[in-house]
């Protein structure tokens, strides 16, 4: 297989400012590092996010962002062994990690100081050729479609480490808010292979058509309703609310009322992060009601692995856009519009 010298990629060059589709050398892997020709990667919310400088720590400069690629291994350090040229294999948020720090030993990798961010701080996926830590790549089975697969390896992940996070069991309600976009689509299938009654939270009809195919036996309109915390409270059967809430929306209100509709004893997830945001709830009601309100990061080696096992078993199918790697800059414009309905997904060729 020969590896090109130049290759196409979306550049970041300024902070604020739309990415530029050019040519750049192609990176070398270093002795723990393989070269994946990515051939698909899915767009985040994230990547917007990094685009905009929304958050309190800085990216590389230029960049090259993208952390849900997946593609074929084409090139490897020495010291690798166990992933082969011509394996199909993710680019995910989680680059590489020092494997041996007190987080890392504990499977929390994402925690581990020295975690290098795909699309971040380290170029990421929106460009043909990515490199990556051995070690952290995600293993794909060669029977599974790259483009599918692609969203399932940020926002797959991260769902499902969140609904694993808020404790809840089968037979029980989630409410996920901001369940039309990327993570909230996959969020309802992996709840859904999961046994949970699904209650959908989003704005708009296209949302409520696209959240209730999917599954969800409940639409919630943020953006019409008169009394967000009761309709979601009246979505179970004894009125009490749902026992765990995943929210992944991008603007902070949903982040203040999901205490005040959670089921007593149950469990909030914070996955979403809106830029300058705090979380606001009051002392008197969380006391009494035990409630439980928790952060939860992309997922580890494990989680990664179980995700990918949920997908290749046919048990989540979440839609998708594919268009090419040249059109990302309209991608962020309608995501950043919320218009997005699930994912889009980059084609590298394109
Ligand atoms: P997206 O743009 O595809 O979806 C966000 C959804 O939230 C949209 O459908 C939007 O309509 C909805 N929304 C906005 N305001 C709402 C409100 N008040 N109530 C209900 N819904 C509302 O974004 P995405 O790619 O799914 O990412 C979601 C968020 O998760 C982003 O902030 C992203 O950075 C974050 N994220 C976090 C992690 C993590 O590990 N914690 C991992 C990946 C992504
Ligand atoms: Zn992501």
């Amino acid at each position: 297989m020969s590896i090109p010298s130049e290759q196409w990629a979306q550049v970041i060059e300024e902070t604020g400012k739309p990415p530029v589709y050019k040519k750049i050398p192609v990176g070398k892997p270093g002795p723990n590092e393989v070269l994946v020709n990515i051939k698909y990667s899915g767009v985040c919310h994230t990547d917007l996010h990094a685009m905009l400088g929304d958050w309190p720590l800085a990216t590389k400069m230029p960049l090259v962002g993208g952390h849900e690629g997946a593609g074929v291994v084409v090139a490897r350090g020495d010291l690798v062994k166990d992933v082969a040229i011509g394996d199909h294999v993710g680019v995910k948020w989680i680059n590489g990690s020092c494997l041996n720090c007190s987080f890392c030993r504990q499977m929390d990798e994402p925690l581990c100081e020295e975690a290098t961010l795909s699309g971040y701080t380290v170029d990421g996926s929106f460009q043909q050729y990515c490199v990556a830590n051995a070690d952290c790549v995600a293993r794909i089975p060669k029977d599974v479609s790259l483009e599918a697969v692609a969203p399932v390896l940020c926002a797959g992940i991260t769902v499902y480490k969140g609904l694993k996070e808020s404790g809840a069991r089968p037979g029980q309600f989630v409410a996920i808010v901001g369940a039309g976009g990327g993570l909230g689509n996959m969020a309802i299938q992996y709840a859904k292979a999961m046994g949970l009654h699904v209650i959908a939270i989003d704005g708009g009809d296209e949302k409520r058509e696209n959240t209730l195919s999917l599954g969800a036996t409940t639409y919630v309109d943020y953006t019409t309703s008169k009394d967000l915390v009761a309709d979601v409270k009246a979505a179970t059967p004894d009125g009490n609310g749902p026992e765990a809430v995943i929210l992944l929306a991008v603007s902070e209100l949903p982040f203040q009322q999901a205490s005040q509709y959670v089921r007593p004893h149950g469990t909030v997830i914070c996955i979403g992060l809106p830029a300058k945001a705090y979380l606001k709830a009051p002392v008197f009601e969380t006391v009494i009601r035990m409630v439980t309100i928790k952060g939860s990061y992309v997922g580890n080696r494990q989680d990664t692995a179980e995700a990918i096992d949920f997908f290749a078993r046919g048990l989540i199918n979440a839609p998708y856009k594919v268009v090419g790697l040249s059109e990302l800059a309209n991608v962020y414009e309608l995501m950043h519009a919320g218009k997005v309905v699930g994912r889009y997904v980059v084609d590298t060729s394109k």
